[in-house]
């Protein structure tokens, strides 16, 4: 696909899992498409990806399945 930054038509979609919040409330959005170029090295989420995650954002409590998961730290 086209890379909209660079106008390279090597762009890919990859799928990512992105938290938001805090400790308290931690929220994970999985499988969002991230557009990835190899020719200008931008990964971006498209304008209608980032409406659909301040969606989701919005209606988090009616949508989400609760989940076990595993948080690590990155920085000691
Ligand atoms: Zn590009």
């Amino acid at each position: 696909m086209k890379c909209d930054l660079c106008d390279s038509k090597k762009a890919k979609i990859r799928y990512i899992s992105r938290s938001y919040g805090n400790d308290e409330e931690l929220f994970v959005i999985e499988n969002i498409p991230l557009i990835s170029c190899p020719d200008c090295g931008e990964s971006y989420f498209t304008a209608e990806t980032m409406k659909k995650i301040e969606a989701i954002k919005q209606q988090k409590t009616s949508i989400s399945v609760a989940k076990n998961i595993l948080v690590a730290k990155f920085a000691s």
